[in-house]
Protein backbone atom coordinates (compact mmCIF):
# COMPACT_ATOMS: atom_id res chain seq x y z
CA UNK A 1 0.00 0.00 0.00
CA UNK A 2 1.49 3.68 -0.75
CA UNK A 3 2.45 5.59 2.01
CA UNK A 4 -0.12 8.44 1.89
CA UNK A 5 1.64 12.12 3.22
CA UNK A 6 -0.96 13.49 5.48
CA UNK A 7 0.46 16.74 4.86
CA UNK A 8 1.17 18.48 1.78
CA UNK A 9 3.79 20.93 3.03
CA UNK A 10 7.42 19.20 2.82
CA UNK A 11 5.77 15.71 1.66
CA UNK A 12 7.53 13.41 -0.81
CA UNK A 13 4.98 13.49 -3.67
CA UNK A 14 4.31 9.73 -4.91
CA UNK A 15 5.86 8.42 -7.99
CA UNK A 16 3.88 9.14 -11.15
CA UNK A 17 1.11 6.07 -11.50
CA UNK A 18 2.26 4.58 -14.98
CA UNK A 19 -0.20 5.36 -18.02
CA UNK A 20 -2.87 6.76 -15.40
CA UNK A 21 -4.54 9.93 -15.55
CA UNK A 22 -4.44 12.68 -15.56
CA UNK A 23 -7.89 12.96 -14.44
CA UNK A 24 -9.05 15.97 -16.27
CA UNK A 25 -11.57 18.03 -14.10
CA UNK A 26 -14.35 20.28 -15.30
CA UNK A 27 -16.39 22.36 -12.50
CA UNK A 28 -19.37 23.99 -13.60
CA UNK A 29 -20.37 27.29 -11.58
CA UNK A 30 -17.91 26.52 -9.13
CA UNK A 31 -18.73 30.16 -7.52
CA UNK A 32 -22.44 29.64 -7.78
CA UNK A 33 -22.90 26.42 -6.93
CA UNK A 34 -21.15 25.59 -3.85
CA UNK A 35 -23.79 25.34 -1.26
CA UNK A 36 -22.70 23.63 1.73
CA UNK A 37 -19.40 23.87 0.40
CA UNK A 38 -19.81 21.22 -2.12
CA UNK A 39 -16.29 22.07 -3.54
CA UNK A 40 -14.95 19.83 -1.11
CA UNK A 41 -15.82 16.95 -3.15
CA UNK A 42 -13.06 17.87 -5.46
CA UNK A 43 -10.49 18.35 -3.20
CA UNK A 44 -11.13 14.87 -2.50
CA UNK A 45 -10.85 13.79 -5.82
CA UNK A 46 -7.91 16.09 -6.33
CA UNK A 47 -5.81 14.55 -2.97
CA UNK A 48 -6.77 10.78 -3.47
CA UNK A 49 -5.32 11.14 -7.85
CA UNK A 50 -2.03 13.10 -6.13
CA UNK A 51 -1.71 10.46 -3.33
CA UNK A 52 -1.45 7.90 -5.95
CA UNK A 53 0.49 9.76 -8.43
CA UNK A 54 -1.79 10.41 -10.46
CA UNK A 55 -2.02 13.64 -12.65
CA UNK A 56 -4.98 16.12 -11.71
CA UNK A 57 -6.37 18.90 -13.82
CA UNK A 58 -9.20 21.10 -12.83
CA UNK A 59 -10.76 23.75 -15.05
CA UNK A 60 -13.52 25.96 -14.03
CA UNK A 61 -16.48 26.98 -16.75
CA UNK A 62 -18.63 29.80 -15.37
CA UNK A 63 -21.33 31.94 -17.03
CA UNK A 64 -20.81 32.66 -20.43
CA UNK A 65 -17.94 30.44 -21.05
CA UNK A 66 -18.86 27.12 -23.67
CA UNK A 67 -18.23 23.61 -22.23
CA UNK A 68 -15.76 21.41 -24.31
CA UNK A 69 -17.82 17.95 -24.42
CA UNK A 70 -13.89 16.63 -25.30
CA UNK A 71 -11.91 17.93 -22.96
CA UNK A 72 -12.25 16.49 -19.97
CA UNK A 73 -12.99 13.65 -18.17
CA UNK A 74 -15.26 14.36 -15.27
CA UNK A 75 -17.90 17.31 -15.02
CA UNK A 76 -18.89 18.51 -11.50
CA UNK A 77 -21.57 20.72 -10.66
CA UNK A 78 -22.62 21.07 -6.84
CA UNK A 79 -25.63 22.46 -5.15
CA UNK A 80 -27.48 26.21 -4.98
CA UNK A 81 -30.04 28.30 -4.13
CA UNK A 82 -33.10 28.85 -6.03
CA UNK A 83 -31.80 32.36 -6.77
CA UNK A 84 -28.71 30.59 -7.68
CA UNK A 85 -30.30 28.11 -9.90
CA UNK A 86 -32.13 30.92 -11.50
CA UNK A 87 -28.96 32.73 -13.05
CA UNK A 88 -27.40 29.53 -14.10
CA UNK A 89 -30.63 27.34 -15.48
CA UNK A 90 -30.24 29.49 -18.53
CA UNK A 91 -26.98 29.39 -19.20
CA UNK A 92 -26.39 26.06 -18.71
CA UNK A 93 -28.69 25.55 -21.68
CA UNK A 94 -27.19 28.52 -23.84
CA UNK A 95 -23.76 27.54 -23.75
CA UNK A 96 -23.44 24.23 -21.79
CA UNK A 97 -25.93 22.04 -22.99
CA UNK A 98 -24.60 20.66 -26.02
CA UNK A 99 -21.25 19.90 -24.67
CA UNK A 100 -22.75 17.90 -21.67
CA UNK A 101 -24.53 15.92 -23.69
CA UNK A 102 -21.42 15.69 -25.81
CA UNK A 103 -19.57 14.23 -22.61
CA UNK A 104 -22.43 11.88 -21.44
CA UNK A 105 -22.29 10.39 -24.96
CA UNK A 106 -18.67 9.58 -24.65
CA UNK A 107 -19.14 8.32 -21.14
CA UNK A 108 -17.44 11.03 -19.36
CA UNK A 109 -18.85 11.00 -15.98
CA UNK A 110 -21.37 13.88 -14.98
CA UNK A 111 -22.05 14.35 -11.31
CA UNK A 112 -24.48 16.35 -9.93
CA UNK A 113 -25.43 17.33 -6.61
CA UNK A 114 -28.81 18.85 -5.62
CA UNK A 115 -29.60 22.26 -7.08
CA UNK A 116 -26.86 20.63 -9.89
CA UNK A 117 -28.93 17.47 -10.15
CA UNK A 118 -32.13 19.11 -10.47
CA UNK A 119 -30.68 21.17 -13.60
CA UNK A 120 -29.24 18.00 -15.63
CA UNK A 121 -33.82 17.26 -15.14
CA UNK A 122 -36.20 17.98 -17.68
CA UNK A 123 -37.19 21.27 -15.21
CA UNK A 124 -37.46 22.57 -11.87
CA UNK A 125 -40.88 24.24 -11.54
CA UNK A 126 -41.38 27.04 -8.66
CA UNK A 127 -43.26 29.66 -8.11
CA UNK A 128 -45.60 28.46 -11.03
CA UNK A 129 -42.54 28.85 -13.26
CA UNK A 130 -40.76 26.63 -14.83
CA UNK A 131 -37.03 26.43 -14.90
CA UNK A 132 -36.00 24.23 -17.99
CA UNK A 133 -32.57 22.09 -17.53
CA UNK A 134 -30.45 20.24 -19.48
CA UNK A 135 -32.68 17.16 -20.11
CA UNK A 136 -29.75 14.79 -19.41
CA UNK A 137 -31.49 12.73 -16.55
CA UNK A 138 -35.17 11.83 -16.67
CA UNK A 139 -36.32 13.41 -14.30
CA UNK A 140 -38.67 16.56 -13.44
CA UNK A 141 -38.72 19.03 -9.66
CA UNK A 142 -41.40 20.35 -8.46
CA UNK A 143 -41.53 23.06 -5.45
CA UNK A 144 -44.63 21.72 -4.04
CA UNK A 145 -46.48 22.73 -0.53
CA UNK A 146 -44.73 21.14 2.48
CA UNK A 147 -42.08 21.36 4.03
CA UNK A 148 -37.98 21.27 2.98
CA UNK A 149 -36.95 17.87 3.06
CA UNK A 150 -33.68 18.52 5.86
CA UNK A 151 -31.67 15.87 7.44
CA UNK A 152 -28.69 13.79 7.26
CA UNK A 153 -29.32 10.65 4.97
CA UNK A 154 -28.10 7.40 3.86
CA UNK A 155 -28.70 5.03 0.61
CA UNK A 156 -27.87 1.97 -0.20
CA UNK A 157 -26.39 1.94 -4.40
CA UNK A 158 -25.64 -0.83 -6.66
CA UNK A 159 -22.85 0.11 -8.82
CA UNK A 160 -20.98 -1.59 -11.80
CA UNK A 161 -17.53 -2.73 -10.22
CA UNK A 162 -17.96 -1.28 -7.42
CA UNK A 163 -14.67 -1.43 -4.84
CA UNK A 164 -15.42 -2.61 -1.46
CA UNK A 165 -14.81 -6.44 -1.66
CA UNK A 166 -10.74 -5.85 -0.51
CA UNK A 167 -10.97 -7.57 2.74
CA UNK A 168 -9.02 -4.83 4.67
CA UNK A 169 -12.13 -2.51 3.75
CA UNK A 170 -14.83 -4.93 4.50
CA UNK A 171 -12.89 -5.83 8.05
CA UNK A 172 -13.58 -2.01 8.87
CA UNK A 173 -17.24 -1.75 7.51
CA UNK A 174 -18.07 -4.75 9.25
CA UNK A 175 -18.76 -2.69 12.36
CA UNK A 176 -21.27 -1.21 10.30
CA UNK A 177 -24.23 -4.12 9.93
CA UNK A 178 -26.03 -1.91 7.79
CA UNK A 179 -22.96 -1.46 5.51
CA UNK A 180 -21.72 -5.16 5.57
CA UNK A 181 -25.44 -6.48 5.03
CA UNK A 182 -25.17 -3.94 1.86
CA UNK A 183 -22.44 -5.19 0.63
CA UNK A 184 -23.38 -8.68 1.10
CA UNK A 185 -25.77 -7.80 -1.23
CA UNK A 186 -23.88 -6.13 -3.76
CA UNK A 187 -24.66 -2.82 -2.43
CA UNK A 188 -22.59 -0.10 -1.26
CA UNK A 189 -23.67 2.44 1.50
CA UNK A 190 -23.52 6.27 0.58
CA UNK A 191 -24.49 8.88 4.00
CA UNK A 192 -24.76 12.59 4.04
CA UNK A 193 -26.91 15.32 3.96
CA UNK A 194 -30.26 16.54 1.80
CA UNK A 195 -32.01 20.09 2.24
CA UNK A 196 -33.83 20.24 -0.41
CA UNK A 197 -37.39 22.32 -1.20
CA UNK A 198 -37.87 20.60 -4.68
CA UNK A 199 -39.02 17.26 -5.06
CA UNK A 200 -37.43 14.79 -8.09
CA UNK A 201 -39.75 12.46 -9.86
CA UNK A 202 -38.48 9.74 -12.00
CA UNK A 203 -39.63 9.14 -15.11
CA UNK A 204 -40.75 5.54 -16.27
CA UNK A 205 -37.84 4.34 -17.42
CA UNK A 206 -35.10 6.22 -15.35
CA UNK A 207 -32.85 4.33 -12.58
CA UNK A 208 -32.56 5.84 -9.34
CA UNK A 209 -29.10 6.30 -7.56
CA UNK A 210 -29.92 3.98 -5.15
CA UNK A 211 -32.54 3.49 -2.45
CA UNK A 212 -33.21 5.37 0.76
CA UNK A 213 -32.29 3.74 3.97
CA UNK A 214 -32.53 6.71 6.13
CA UNK A 215 -33.80 10.14 5.16
CA UNK A 216 -35.99 11.64 2.51
CA UNK A 217 -34.55 11.01 -0.87
CA UNK A 218 -35.88 12.09 -4.22
CA UNK A 219 -39.63 13.17 -2.81
CA UNK A 220 -39.67 11.95 0.54
CA UNK A 221 -42.17 9.11 -0.42
CA UNK A 222 -40.94 6.93 -3.10
CA UNK A 223 -38.13 5.41 -1.39
CA UNK A 224 -35.78 6.73 -4.20
CA UNK A 225 -32.60 8.59 -3.92
CA UNK A 226 -30.62 10.60 -7.08
CA UNK A 227 -30.63 8.96 -10.40
CA UNK A 228 -28.21 7.46 -12.66
CA UNK A 229 -27.63 6.83 -16.50
CA UNK A 230 -24.44 5.06 -17.10
CA UNK A 231 -22.35 7.80 -15.90
CA UNK A 232 -24.24 10.46 -15.34
CA UNK A 233 -25.07 10.86 -11.54
CA UNK A 234 -27.32 13.08 -9.86
CA UNK A 235 -27.76 13.16 -6.27
CA UNK A 236 -29.48 15.54 -3.03
CA UNK A 237 -26.37 14.24 -0.74
CA UNK A 238 -24.71 17.14 0.06
CA UNK A 239 -21.36 16.51 3.11
CA UNK A 240 -19.87 16.90 0.73
CA UNK A 241 -20.88 13.74 -0.61
CA UNK A 242 -17.14 12.52 -1.21
CA UNK A 243 -14.96 12.84 2.17
CA UNK A 244 -17.86 10.85 3.75
CA UNK A 245 -17.80 8.14 1.00
CA UNK A 246 -14.51 7.92 -0.62
CA UNK A 247 -15.06 4.55 -1.81
CA UNK A 248 -17.28 6.39 -4.31
CA UNK A 249 -14.87 9.01 -4.80
CA UNK A 250 -12.69 6.10 -6.33
CA UNK A 251 -15.42 4.96 -8.31
CA UNK A 252 -15.70 7.96 -10.13
CA UNK A 253 -11.98 8.55 -10.26
CA UNK A 254 -11.57 4.79 -12.32
CA UNK A 255 -14.80 5.48 -14.01
CA UNK A 256 -14.07 8.84 -15.47
CA UNK A 257 -10.21 6.98 -16.48
CA UNK A 258 -11.96 3.84 -17.56
CA UNK A 259 -10.73 1.56 -15.52
CA UNK A 260 -11.26 -0.65 -12.81
CA UNK A 261 -11.68 0.62 -9.66
CA UNK A 262 -9.56 -2.71 -8.44
CA UNK A 263 -6.35 -0.93 -10.67
CA UNK A 264 -6.54 2.13 -8.25
CA UNK A 265 -3.60 1.60 -5.76
CA UNK A 266 -5.13 1.27 -2.37
CA UNK A 267 -4.84 3.81 0.25
CA UNK A 268 -4.39 4.15 4.08
CA UNK A 269 -8.70 4.92 4.83
CA UNK A 270 -8.65 4.65 7.92
CA UNK A 271 -9.46 8.56 8.73
CA UNK A 272 -12.20 8.29 5.81
CA UNK A 273 -13.59 5.10 7.21
CA UNK A 274 -14.32 6.71 10.36
CA UNK A 275 -15.79 9.74 8.77
CA UNK A 276 -18.04 7.50 6.27
CA UNK A 277 -19.24 5.68 9.60
CA UNK A 278 -19.88 8.38 11.98
CA UNK A 279 -21.69 9.89 8.89
CA UNK A 280 -23.84 6.87 8.72
CA UNK A 281 -24.30 6.74 12.23
CA UNK A 282 -25.62 10.69 12.48
CA UNK A 283 -28.17 9.04 9.74
CA UNK A 284 -29.62 6.52 12.18
CA UNK A 285 -27.85 3.77 10.74
N1 LIG B 1 -32.69 25.12 -4.38
C1 LIG B 1 -32.95 23.72 -4.46
C2 LIG B 1 -34.04 23.27 -3.53
O1 LIG B 1 -34.24 23.86 -2.50
C3 LIG B 1 -31.66 22.95 -4.22
C4 LIG B 1 -31.06 23.18 -2.86
C5 LIG B 1 -29.69 22.60 -2.67
O2 LIG B 1 -28.88 22.53 -3.60
N2 LIG B 1 -29.41 22.21 -1.44
O3 LIG B 1 -34.70 22.30 -3.81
Amino acid sequence: MPERPRETAGAQSPSPAPGLGPLRVCALYADLMNIYADRGNLMVLERRCAWRGIGFELSASGLGERLDGDAHDLYYIGGGQDRDQRLCAHDLIETKRAGLHAAAARDAVVLAICGGYQLLGHSYTLDEQEIAGVALLDVRTVREQGPRLIGNVAIAVQLPDAPGAAPARAGVHAENGFESAAQEGGERVLAGFENHGGRTYLGAGQQPLGRVLKGHGNDGRSGQEGARTGNTIGTYLHGPLLPKNVWFADWLIARALRIDPAELAPLDDEIETQTHVSACRAAGL
